[in-house]
């Protein structure tokens, strides 16, 4: 993955392009944007231009190679979802005293440093920030950067003020990466002594065009409904399943029906049964009350006479139907309680029997 190949927001890339040329990157970068957006994809392109041992120029401006050895093992960072679960799996196969010490850490290459929030809290933890201040004082290889990559920078308070330690003089051949969603996540001092970065959500028209080119199996239907459902965030929507989310949705749909309508209880007992515990009844079950999140946001928009910017355009009849038989005091009460269950997911309660719950509450309005 180098600058060449990234998708959207060519005037963020070009200035990162631009400040690696004149050797003026700065030692922390904020970067912000929407899930999806390419933040971290983005961070990995930098990371490797800054190690490749076959310099490229794409327009006139720095570039990796995307094929040396360095690039190489650079790369093998990107998916990072599986090399967090590695190091999660490695982590649970210790002792118990070991586990304790042991930090969530994912490099590939040894001067490109990696640290996701640390599950299950999902937090950056202050042992992380000292893997990092312990590694940031060796010397990386010649010619080369040491970059430290926060994918989700989210810290408890003890890393964050480790951090903080940091920035107030990184060496000069370091950079820290620090991406986000929400900004405010971060103490104001962080934020105060990184540079600022921006992806911004790819608009919709191009997204349509962009999803025709590498899509082409979708019709243009489809490929609308995947525009307008992923907002922007091209690595959501490239890697976005439809098939998936019908089925999240379908099932979303009948609660919904359910609740706003007239319950079918043995249908809802029969499909709540088939969300089972694990790994992967834990995603199918977050998937479902994703969708239904958005079919509350679209129920909640069409009832303020905003239909136009609703994300499911092709049951729209179907939700304003919904739309006139439910409050918006109820909407509020039970996308409060999907968050309820949500976090409920995340503490590995049982799930069949939250998501019981959720249907029943729903249907008291
Ligand atoms: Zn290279």
């Amino acid at each position: 993955m180098n600058f060449r190949s990234f998708i959207g927001n060519p005037e963020t890339v070009r200035q990162l392009q631009e400040s690696v040329a004149s050797n003026r990157l700065a030692h922390a970068i904020l970067l912000t944007g929407p899930r999806g957006a390419g933040k971290y994809t983005l961070a990995i392109a930098l990371a490797q231009t800054l190690n490749c041992t076959n310099p490229q120029t794409y327009d006139g401006l720095p570039d990796a190679c995307d094929a040396c050895h360095n690039c190489t093992l650079i790369a093998s960072s990107l998916d990072l979802e599986t090399r967090v679960a590695e190091a999660v799996q490695a982590r649970e196969d210790l002792r118990d005293v070991d586990r304790k010490e042991t930090r969530i850490l994912v490099q590939t290459h040894p001067d490109v440093l990696v640290l996701p929030p640390d599950p299950p809290q999902n937090l950056v933890k202050v042992g992380q920030v000292r893997s990092l201040i312990q590694n940031i004082q060796r010397r990386p290889g010649e010619g080369s950067r040491k970059i430290y990559i926060f994918p989700r920078s989210i810290f408890m308070n003890e890393a964050a003020n480790a951090l903080l330690k940091v920035l107030e003089e990184p060496p000069e051949y370091a950079h820290l990466l620090l991406l986000t969603e929400n900004p405010s996540d971060l103490l104001p001092t962080i934020r105060s002594r990184a540079g600022k970065m921006q992806l911004q959500p790819i608009p919709e028209d191009r997204m349509e065009s962009l999803l025709a080119e590498r899509r082409r199996e979708w019709d243009a239907d489809r490929r609308a409904l995947v525009a307008r459902l992923t907002e922007g965030a091209i690595g959501r929507a490239l890697s976005f399943s439809p098939e998936d989310y019908m089925a999240s949705r379908k099932d979303a749909l009948m609660m919904l029906r359910g609740a706003a309508v007239e319950p079918d209880h043995s249908a809802l007992f029969r499909m709540t049964e088939s969300y089972r515990a694990g790994a992967e009844g834990q995603q199918k079950t977050q998937d479902l009350l994703r969708a239904l999140y958005t079919l509350l946001e679209d129920v909640m928009l069409l009832q303020a006479g905003q239909g136009m910017m609703a994300r499911n355009i092709d049951i729209l009849p179907e939700l304003r139907r919904i739309a006139e038989k439910v409050s918006f005091e109820w909407i509020e009460h039970t996308a409060r309680h999907i968050g309820e269950v949500e976090s409920g997911l995340r503490r590995n309660l049982l799930r069949s029997l939250s998501l019981d719950a959720l249907a029943g509450q729903m249907q008291q309005r």
